[in-house]
């Protein structure tokens, strides 16, 4: 069978460790024959993700932190250099402060709603500006987001008003990008445990929950993540914009 992503030149934002489901995705990608670059956010990250990007063979890693004034068109100055065109992105970023993930989303403080929708949402319109005239091709972002996004989940307050923003942001650079030929697409995933979902408060409730009310009874898992992420990098995806795929074992069908 032909690989899916054969001669694909792909950006991977947000490795951080090897429970990231950047990693999974980096994974998956290597596999369907993707050439990775991969970013990470700073010093703190450089020895962990080099040594993760070593085991999975990607040809570049690269740093990058949204906040960090000229982060972003550095990155795409390095892409540029190589004269390749870049086929597909992945916009795999959140972050918000923990204080705002523990107590009531009424006492959300204005500078930890702005650094939340800053990093979760904002960064994926400011990837894009640097990202589309390097896909002169087309091509396809994919970012993720969460149910919190549509549906009040405890605890993940500021982070779920974020994720409206990135989704609703995900749609306009779409409408924008089409005529390009570049489409952006979110992926809900399920809750899975990862480093940032630990900062969530009784993030393992909602695994709990998921596990008993979905339809597939248990949890989404990174590798499906993944696969959804390689669906909609290739070309099996070319007829796939603006849209939300949810991978979360059907968990958002349920009312009850
Ligand atoms: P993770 O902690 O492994 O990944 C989050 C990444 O964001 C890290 O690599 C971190 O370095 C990066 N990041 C944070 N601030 C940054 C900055 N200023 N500049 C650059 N990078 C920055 O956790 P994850 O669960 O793999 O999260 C990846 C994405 O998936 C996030 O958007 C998250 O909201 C989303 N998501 C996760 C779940 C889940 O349950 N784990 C479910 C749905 C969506």
């Amino acid at each position: 069978m032909a690989f899916l992503l054969e001669g694909k030149n792909a950006l991977i934002m947000g490795v951080a460790n090897r429970w990231s489901l950047a990693y999974a995705i980096a994974e998956a990608f290597r596999r369907e024959g993707a050439l990775l670059t991969l970013t990470y956010q700073g010093e703190r990250q450089r020895q962990t993700v080099e040594a993760l990007a070593d085991e999975l063979g990607a040809a570049r890693v690269l740093s990058c932190d949204v906040t960090q004034a000229g982060d972003l068109e550095r990155l795409g100055r390095a892409l540029a250099q190589d004269g390749r065109p870049l086929d597909a992105v992945v916009h795999s970023i959140a972050y918000a402060q923990r204080e705002d993930l523990t107590r009531p989303f009424l006492e959300t403080s204005e500078d930890g709603f702005l650094l939340a929708h800053r990093i979760s949402a904002y960064s994926l319109v400011a990837l894009s500006r640097i990202a589309a005239p390097l896909m002169t091709r087309g091509g396809s972002i994919t970012t993720l987001s969460y149910l919190g996004a549509a549906r009040v989940v405890p605890n993940y307050n500021v982070m779920g008003v974020a994720k409206a923003a990135l989704e609703a942001c995900m749609r306009y650079l779409a409408a924008e990008l089409g005529s390009r030929g570049i489409r952006l697409n979110a992926i809900s995933a399920g809750p899975i445990k990862t480093a940032s979902a630990r900062a969530i408060k009784d993030f393992s409730a909602v695994l709990d929950a998921v596990a008993e009310r979905a339809p597939l009874r248990r949890n989404a898992e990174p590798g499906e993540v993944a696969d959804a992420a390689v669906f909609l990098a290739s070309d099996l995806g070319r007829g796939v914009t603006g849209n939300i795929l949810f991978v979360d074992a059907g968990f958002q069908i349920m009312g009850l």
